[in-house]
């Protein structure tokens, strides 16, 4: 097993005690016996732990919860199927395990003029291992497909299977790995709405539910954050994103050099876009923060972006980082 990061098992658990041997060996009485049997099977237990092998991630579970939040219709906020896959999102997490918390705050849609009633959905797996890690995606889907070839399509709400639903499943079967195999350190799920409520070219009105959480850091602030946005699609290819690199430059190459590792192709040496994403306003609350996004999907913001354009194998390769991550490459 590689240790990655010292976030994995041995670094936590192996600390066998070679002064109480020492002691017992000296001593050689028959009383030892049963001290020097206590002291092997807690090396055995030790041994066990560190040989355990890092979970693993099911793609085909992921795609079901990309599905099943398209069953729901579109989500944008205030429709049916936002506030039917918001008690989805919920129930699930709580099954799971998990603290959920719903961080309710609201915020003004400027294209409408609306004042929207917006949740942040936030899953804590706390762990005596404070060193916690943020794993965030947006669940909102963006109530304007303003990018559909068809003019008479572009105020109908989009049902976003890879702009929002693809992260979210990602995190949705990473949540179910960690009710079965506790992480070794503190996690966050955080489900950020209203990303996508912005009018095209005025970055500030998107990302709102990023900004709020990073004004009040609840449960717990978090030492760093991995952001996925749109990487369901079939023809994943995910770049190294512009801000990704300039403020979290260090944990970056850690996912990178993992991806490596394990041979997934997605995960391209190339430098990508600059990318005004939930990561930024983690940033600049001083939180490192990675983007892992595919921008170039043509279906973005159209009618056209189904749970068909996307693939259990593209939402495989980004979870299966994420495991390499928290829990080591074996
Ligand atoms: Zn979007």
């Amino acid at each position: 097993m590689k240790v990655q990061n010292g976030n994995n098992y041995c670094r936590t658990y192996l600390k066998p005690d070679n002064s109480s041997l020492e002691y017992e060996l000296k001593s050689k009485s028959p009383k030892t016996t049963p001290f020097l049997l206590a002291y092997f099977l807690t090396c055995s237990l030790f041994l066990s732990i560190c040989l355990a092998q890092p979970p693993e991630f099911n793609s085909d579970i992921a795609y079901e919860y990309l599905e099943k939040q398209c069953t729901f219709g579109t989500r944008e906020p205030g429709s049916k199927g936002y506030y039917q896959c918001l008690e989805w999102l919920e129930q699930t997490l709580k099954e799971f395990g998990a603290e959920v918390y719903l961080q309710r705050f609201g915020a003004n849609e400027a294209i409408t003029g609306i004042d929207r009633k917006l949740t942040n959905v936030i899953a804590h797996f706390p762990s005596e291992n404070g060193h916690t890690l943020m794993l965030c995606a947006h669940w909102d889907t963006r109530a304007y497909a303003n990018l559909d070839p068809d003019p008479a399509n572009r105020k109908k709400p989009i049902i976003g299977a890879n702009d929002g639903a693809s992260g979210v499943a990602v995190l949705l079967e990473m949540a179910r790995l960690f009710a079965e195999n506790p992480p070794p350190r503190s996690l966050l799920i955080v489900l950020f709405d209203g990303e996508d409520m912005g009018r095209a070219k005025h970055a500030e009105e998107f990302a709102l539910g990023s900004k709020y959480w990073a004004a009040h850091q609840i449960p717990e602030p978090v030492e760093e954050a991995i952001l996925l946005d749109m990487i369901g699609d079939a023809d994943l290819e995910i770049p190294i994103e512009w801000y990704s690199e300039r403020n979290a430059p260090s944990l970056r190459r850690q996912l990178w050099d993992i991806a490596r590792q394990l041979e997934l192709p997605a995960f391209v040496e190339q430098r990508g876009r600059a990318v005004q994403d939930d990561h930024v306003r983690l940033q600049r609350a001083g939180i490192p923060a990675v983007d892992l996004i595919d921008f170039e999907y043509p279906y973005w913001h159209t009618l056209e972006d189904t749970p068909d354009k996307c693939s259990a194998e593209s939402l495989g390769q980004v979870g299966k980082v994420l495991v390499g991550f928290i829990y080591g490459v074996e």
